[in-house]
């Protein structure tokens, strides 16, 4: 399809949106929770796997932390901020060095932690590690069931006393064992190894519909193409699969057990169908829908990333991984076709927004609301490219506001991945 055809389509489209506006463009926000849970769950943690929260502290909050080893051995469990994190990250990925860890929050070769506390604002990763490191710490010896609750609290009025009788209560089994010395060299003395490729899979399917387009995504290449790219300059520490499947429902998702990301045909399908109201022919029709298939791709891509490269990612993980899929597709032609791309998959997310029936969408689920991620990823796309993106602000559809501050958040979303990627990017 020819650049012009699909900036057509993204203006009708984006009409179509402005009339579902009705003029009113506010963004629309969410209260700030008193007690933020960051977890409240129980994992499986195979052999030679850590599993990491990311989170942010403001001034004056405490953390509260709960572990408990329900079955299997020994794990150790760190309270980091972001730089030791990156430490840790780069043993992780067999480099040599070292990182401290916050004595309060961790706890070594444990099987239950209890610990609440108060640390300075910032962010903070919590680590729950069932591999060889660091030496000292515990052994792996097969998979564990860990119970792991952190809660980040605000202090309330006349509770103080209390708090600090609590965080008297805590520390119990916390080692006094310093790890080594911080020497981190990202660049220099060891290379993280390239153990692993993004791999395309079909599942077996029965619909015929499904089976027709399966035996198009596998004649075109499409996905084996995208893969190939991204195996060319990424490292990885182990294979990702891509399972296209027929799955009983309408989903796309990464499964970090299996370390694979799945898309149902059923999302498919039911793209094209959010889409069928709002385009002319054909044609448009299946570009918006493989526009936004592009999209959820790479955004699931981002949460395979984040997992196995254990990057730390600070606020909601769902919005950084929606600014990886903006800024792969807007970043990859000169033309403008890749901003296309992305606002199509913003415009599903508005399209959608408003139906109840998309809460059955698992993958939904932790993400922001969808409208927010229409304006946000609109607003990505407008400041990497402000000239060329105006129509965005002219019609209405991007509020002024919000606008003039998009230039900076495309700098330093792209600036920030860039950062967390440049250690597994290939020459
Ligand atoms: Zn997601």
């Amino acid at each position: 399809m020819n650049k012009l055809m699909s900036v057509t389509i993204a203006i009708v489209l984006l009409s179509i949106l402005l009339g579902c506006l009705g003029g009113s463009g506010e963004l629309e926000t969410q209260p700030l929770a008193q007690t933020q849970t960051v977890t409240d769950e129980t994992k499986t943690i195979n052999a030679d796997e850590s599993w990491t929260y990311g989170f942010e502290i403001s001034e004056g909050a405490e953390i509260e932390i709960e572990l408990k080893v329900l079955s299997g051995g020994a794990i150790d469990a760190f309270l980091m901020d972001s730089s030791n994190y990156a430490g840790y990250n780069y043993i992780l990925g067999g480099g040599t060095g070292e990182f401290e860890y916050i004595v309060d929050g961790s706890s070594i070769s444990t099987k239950a932690f209890k610990g609440k506390f108060a640390v300075p604002p910032g962010a903070y990763s919590f680590v729950v590690d069932n591999t060889a490191i660091p030496d000292g710490g515990a052994t792996p010896t097969g998979s564990v069931d860990v119970k792991i609750k952190v809660t980040a609290k605000s202090p309330v009025e006349g509770q103080n006393g209390q708090v600090s009788t609590q965080r008297a209560a805590v520390k119990e089994s916390v080692s006094e064992t310093t790890i080594q010395t911080p020497d981190l060299q990202m660049s220099g003395g060891e290379t993280i190894q390239d153990l692993g490729d993004f791999k395309v899979v079909y599942g077996s399917v029965g619909d015929p519909v499904y089976k027709k387009w399966q035996q198009y995504f596998k004649e075109s290449r499409t996905f084996e193409t995208m893969t190939d790219e991204l195996n060319e300059f990424l490292i990885l520490p182990e294979d990702v699969t891509i399972l296209l499947d027929e799955c009983g429902e309408r989903n796309a998702y990464y499964d970090p057990q299996d370390v694979q990301i799945v898309i149902c045909y059923e999302l498919i399908e039911y793209l094209d169908n959010s889409f069928y109201d709002v385009t002319e022919t054909d044609e448009e029709l299946i570009k918006a829908s493989d526009d936004t298939t592009l999209f959820i791709f790479y955004h699931e891509m981002g949460h395979a990333l984040v997992d196995i490269l254990n990057l730390p990612i600070t606020g909601k993980e769902e919005d950084a991984v929606d600014q990886l899929s903006t800024l792969i597709l807007a970043e990859s032609d000169d033309q403008g076709e890749g901003e296309v791309a992305a606002l199509n998959g913003a415009i599903w997310f508005f399209l959608t927004g408003s139906e109840n029936e998309i809460t059955e969408l698992a993958f939904a689920d932790e993400h922001s609301l969808d409208k927010q991620r229409f304006y946000n990823i609109a607003c990505w796309v407008y400041g990497k490219n402000p000239e060329r993106n105006s129509y965005l602000v002219e019609d209405g559809i991007l509020p002024e506001d919000r606008a003039v501050r998009c230039g900076n958040e495309y700098e330093q979303i792209s600036n920030s991945w860039a950062a967390l990627l440049s250690p597994y990017v290939k020459e």
